[in-house]
């Protein structure tokens, strides 16, 4: 068997350990007799395995006793929609920071369920860098300010969590949770898809305040009502059993790797090989600032796209998979997540060297 090194933004890589588990547990979950997919969600053994992910969870993100962990579905750009129909609570609109591709998607959603101020964006900069937080425009009315901590597709993330001072902080983590430490008492609501730093693609994590709880519009269909979700368990309706299980041994494997702040020491040690290596060379260029960098999605670009197809003909032969950029902004994409090692970014780097000399 070989695998490869997968640079995919996702579904993206899962540690090796982790596959090799579920691969051992696949037709006989410790001595049950069935697979975790063919369990009932209301059994005793599928309640030990959620209830251990939502433990492992907890102590991982060392989130408070008053935020729910929600085990939800539908994505991210679900949560776009199930978000303001949750935490409007009353109010007429939202603040939307508007960093790229990502939160523009969540901005325009909100629009559909009420007001939408975009108190700070980007696009003047061409999405390159995240408007300092002394320019934003908050409405001290707000139901909450939105964030998107990653962008995926640009490539740009906040090394801080922005103060709003009294109005809840929400944020779309879909690319960056659990890849450095996070306080969780600075945010309202935190959301995210599984499928970049977490497991399988289907489960949507949702972490939120208690007292946000209970105001969702009418409208909001009762499995995407936060309070239901909440005090059913993440059980109201059948949750995403398999990818919950999967999430829980992937919680596992980073506490023994030794938690978030060794995930952070892993992940900005490997950011720091790539983007030092980009940035030693003038063949290639990063377009994003430097106090943007995200450490999850690297982006860069080759002095002439009609050299992009050899590149990445070239990367895939040496078994380094998946980096062609986003449609949107073009170039190359490396996708860094929790599960990539050191040893992948260094084969790339070594490729980057390598294609550089042949063509200069
Ligand atoms: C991938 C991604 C999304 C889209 O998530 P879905 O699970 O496809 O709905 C939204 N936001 C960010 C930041 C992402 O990385």
């Amino acid at each position: 068997m070989t695998r490869v090194y997968n640079f995919s933004a996702g579904p993206a890589a899962l540690p090796e350990s982790v596959l090799q588990q579920a691969a051992a547990e696949m037709l006989d979950w410790r001595g049950s007799g069935m697979g975790v997919m063919e369990m009932s969600h209301r059994g005793p053994q599928f309640t030990q395995i959620a209830a251990e992910a939502e433990r492992l969870l907890r102590e991982l993100l060392q989130a408070p006793a008053n935020y729910k962990l929600l085990f939800m579905q539908g994505g991210a750009l679900a949560e776009n929609a199930i978000v303001p129909m949750n935490m409007l609570r009353g109010s007429a609109s939202a603040d939307y920071i508007d960093t790229g591709e990502w939160s523009k998607k969540s901005a325009q959603e909100a629009r559909r369920y009420g007001g939408v101020n975009i108190a700070a964006s980007g696009a003047a900069s061409g999405y390159t860098a995240i408007p300092a937080r002394d320019t934003w425009q908050l409405d001290p009315q707000a139901a909450y300010v939105h964030i998107c901590s990653n962008e995926t597709i640009g490539g740009l993330e906040y090394q801080y969590t922005p103060d709003v001072g009294e109005v809840p902080l929400v944020a779309d983590m879909s690319s960056s949770i659990l890849s450095r430490p996070v306080d969780v008492s600075k945010y309202g609501l935190i959301y995210g898809g599984a499928q970049k730093n977490i497991g399988p693609a289907g489960l949507t994590l949702v972490i939120v305040r208690e007292d946000l709880l209970g105001g969702a519009l009418p409208c909001t269909p009762t499995a995407f009502n936060y309070q239901v979700v909440a005090d059913n368990g993440s059980m109201y309706n059948t949750p995403p059993t398999y990818a919950i299980y999967i999430a829980g041994l992937v919680f596992h494997w980073i506490q023994q790797q030794g938690g978030l702040a060794a995930m952070e020491a892993h992940n900005a040690a490997k950011a720091a090989l790539l983007y030092s290596a980009l940035d030693a060379s003038s063949f290639y260029s990063t377009p994003v600032a430097r106090e943007c960098r995200s450490r999850m999605n690297v982006v860069f670009r080759l002095p002439d796209e009609r050299l992009d197809a050899a590149f990445l003909k070239g990367a895939e032969a040496r078994g380094l998979v998946q980096l062609k950029g986003h449609r949107v902004v073009g170039g190359m994409r490396a996708s860094i997540y929790n599960a990539m090692p050191l040893a992948g970014v260094q084969a790339l780097v070594d490729w980057l060297r390598e294609f550089e000399k042949t063509q200069g």
